[in-house]
């Protein structure tokens, strides 16, 4: 099995496969943050060479079947899953989890891009809390009027481009007492978010709620023709279903 990796449905589905000695499986992440989380299974980091490279891999591991567990922002590396393992004639599944519906009391505007995000905050100055990942802070040059707080695992690389900004170092799961802490302190007045799902994350989006702070949401890139799960049971069963002969 290959389990492509860079979530918590990822961590998750390598602890349970951890405890069955039968799946002979590897975790492989991108190698984006510097200190990943210890892994239960083997773990390979680093990118493939495209899905040219994938499809290589695939074949010389003898990979049987593969279960993409990226993040659901991770379009590229999802994009190459479905070409490689059709190339290489391997099954594949999407673990992934839906995204955050609205809910009532949510002041939400939705946008496609980081760059539509950064407009959106308008022309009066306000103070954003920029959570959606440490690519494309760049994108903020364009709205200097405002000031920014930044949340990021490791030191990102654009900081430089974010005006007036501050930077905190921090790694989810993040509780909602410290989350409506931290939008008060800072006086934050506009949140910029990725529609991720999931509960590792969720607290800044209720925090946003209960404060009456309006959320920039990016909606989700478009999903992948694959088989798609929720639910880690489903994919154990899949998994199952997918072993080969003995
Ligand atoms: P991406 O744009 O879809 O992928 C960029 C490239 O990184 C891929 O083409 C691939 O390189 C390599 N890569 C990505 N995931 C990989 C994996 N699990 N194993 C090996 N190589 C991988 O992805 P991204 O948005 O930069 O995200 C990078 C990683 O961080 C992903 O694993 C994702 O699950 C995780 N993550 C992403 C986000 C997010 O918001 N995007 C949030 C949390 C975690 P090659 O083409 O050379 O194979």
């Amino acid at each position: 099995m290959l389990i492509l990796g860079g979530s918590s449905e990822a961590a998750a589905l390598a602890r349970r496969i951890a405890g069955e000695p039968e799946i002979e499986a590897t975790l492989s992440l991108a190698g984006a943050t510097a200190s990943p989380a210890p892994a239960p299974i083997p773990l390979r980091i680093g990118g493939f060479g495209g899905a040219v490279g994938l499809a290589a891999y695939l074949q010389s591991e003898r990979i049987d079947a593969a279960v993409d567990a990226t993040h659901p922002f991770a379009s590229r590396m999802s994009m190459n899953a479905v070409a490689a393992c059709r190339q290489a004639g391997v099954a594949l599944v999407v673990f992934t989890r839906p995204p955050w519906p609205r809910e009532p009391g949510d002041l939400w505007t939705e946008v496609g891009t980081v760059e539509e995000a950064a407009d959106a905050l308008g022309e009066r100055p306000r103070t954003a809390f920029l959570t959606q990942g440490r690519r494309q802070l760049a994108a903020f040059a364009r709205a200097p009027q405002h000031r920014y707080v930044v949340r990021a695992i490791d030191p990102p690389a654009e900081i430089e481009l974010v005006p007036n900004c501050k930077l905190i170092l921090a790694r989810g799961p993040f509780m909602l007492a410290n989350e409506l802490k931290l939008m008060q302190r800072e006086r934050i007045d506009a949140l910029i978010a990725k529609n991720s799902g999931g509960s590792a994350t969720y607290a800044k989006i209720e925090a946003a709620r209960m404060l009456g702070i309006e959320v920039v949401m990016l909606r989700r890139p478009p999903a992948q023709e694959a088989e798609t799960l929720d639910d880690l049971d489903a994919v154990m069963a899949w998994i199952a279903s997918h072993r080969p002969p003995p």
